[in-house]
């Protein structure tokens, strides 16, 4: 039963013009209320949704994250539109961090030297580091004396053995820059590990996954026994899998190659992150979107069923891998926008996974949007099971768990 005392728990994921919140009652694990102040700095805009009720827009003042969570906080306890009375009522605050480097293993209750070791990794996570750092100060001034947890993007791949994480390059740049395999999407691919668990009836620890995260940005997880043997994205997010703008796996001597041609380090950078995966080649005129894409190959489009085929194969391919690296899996697991709901972007990857024992069921998977569901055949020996994600819910849980066994 969850005790009374962390009952409201704010989420907070910062970044670096925007500031998301979410507001959990974790007596039930109920969404309270949820929004964003975007574009902090100008125009600032807050987006905010109370329950399930249709959203609201207005332009409000926020030149810094500080007054973003101050007008957050005002609409929180709104006599009309509120959802607490008073603000005594948030209990503990969770902030997404990306970057936890190999010092975080797991969620921390923030301290000053834990937001020391947050700047320290900023070196690793230049864009989000210091707008998740932001936060925590925005949050510990309005909010002083409350507890604030760090939960971290990088933090459930931490378990990944040596031989996994290492790459084969000289090793001062390990020693001296911390150059390794990290991963990202910790948070969802531990919720949707835990969700599959409870779904198979089986104890994680007893279960070999691979899961898919797939939305803008997307990467696959071997999970053993609830530890993660391997994951697709590495020292950044721009290895493995082709996403709505990243590169994903390429020949890394291209960098050399397009820098001798003239082009600079900023640019080849910007790209491989912005303008490479779907949007480059799906022949939308820069649009990354996995929906217009399907859209564009109903139609015939000949780049876009390309860029379908491609999505797909480099998809099976780490999934073969992950399968032979487990010894077997009982389940092939899949989430994010795309994930959870484009029939033919999980069609492109599950038709390529016979030799695995899974096979499509194309109604089950037609069917699919947004709920857990299996979409492999009856006879598959290896069932793909789609399971919607949700990060905030487990910053949330983790952020409770840490707080009520510390005894704090
Ligand atoms: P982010 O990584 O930004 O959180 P999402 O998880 O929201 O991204 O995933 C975005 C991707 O999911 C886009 O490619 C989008 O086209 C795809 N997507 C979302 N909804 C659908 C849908 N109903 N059908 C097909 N694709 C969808």
């Amino acid at each position: 039963m969850p005790q009374k005392k962390y009952d409201k728990i704010l989420i907070i994921n910062s970044g670096s013009s925007s500031l998301k919140f979410m507001l959990f009652s974790m007596r039930d694990e109920t969404m309270l209320a949820k929004g964003m102040v975007e574009r902090i700095g100008s125009k600032a805009n807050l987006v905010y949704t109370r329950n399930n009720e249709s959203k609201t827009d207005q332009l409000v003042t926020a030149e810094n994250h500080g007054k973003a969570l101050a007008v957050v906080c005002k609409m929180l306890s709104d006599k009309e539109r509120g959802v607490v009375q008073s603000l005594s009522e948030v209990q503990a605050i969770g902030h997404r961090v990306v970057h936890g480097g190999e010092e975080f293993k797991s969620s921390v209750l923030i301290t000053e030297d834990v937001k020391d070791s947050i700047k320290t990794c900023s070196d690793l996570a230049p864009l989000h580091n210091p707008a998740n750092l932001d936060g925590i100060i925005a949050c510990e001034t309005v909010f002083p004396g409350t507890p604030n947890v760090g939960v971290f993007d990088t933090a459930f791949h931490q378990s990944m053995p040596k031989h996994a994480y290492m790459y084969a390059i000289p090793m001062q740049y390990y020693e001296n820059y911390g150059v390794r395999k990290y991963g990202f999407h910790g948070t969802s691919h531990k919720f949707v590990a835990h969700a599959a668990a409870a779904y198979l009836q089986k104890p994680l620890q007893e279960l070999n996954l691979i899961t898919c995260h797939m939305g803008n940005g997307a990467s696959i997880a071997a999970i053993q026994k609830g530890v993660v043997l391997d994951t697709t994205m590495g020292l950044t997010p721009l290895p493995g899998l082709i996403m709505g703008t990243r590169c994903g796996d390429i020949d890394p001597a291209l960098i050399f190659f397009l820098a001798r041609k003239g082009h600079s380090i900023d640019e080849i950078d910007e790209a491989l992150n912005s303008q490479s995966g779907l949007k480059a080649i799906n022949g939308l005129n820069h649009n990354g979107d996995m929906r217009d894409t399907v859209h564009a190959a109903e139609q015939g489009k000949a780049a876009a069923i390309n860029a379908i085929n491609m999505f797909g194969h480099r998809a099976a391919l780490y999934i073969g891998g992950y399968y032979t690296l487990l010894g077997g899996a009982d389940a092939i697991i899949f989430t994010g926008g795309i994930g959870e709901n484009s029939a033919a972007g999980r069609q492109s990857i599950i038709s390529r996974l016979a030799a695995i024992g899974c096979n499509l069921d194309e109604q089950r998977n037609q069917a699919c949007f947004g709920v857990e569901a299996v979409i492999s055949s009856e006879d598959s020996k290896t069932p793909a099971i789609v399971i919607p994600t949700n990060e905030e819910l487990m910053i949330a849980r983790e952020t409770y768990s840490l707080l009520v066994n510390s005894a704090l």
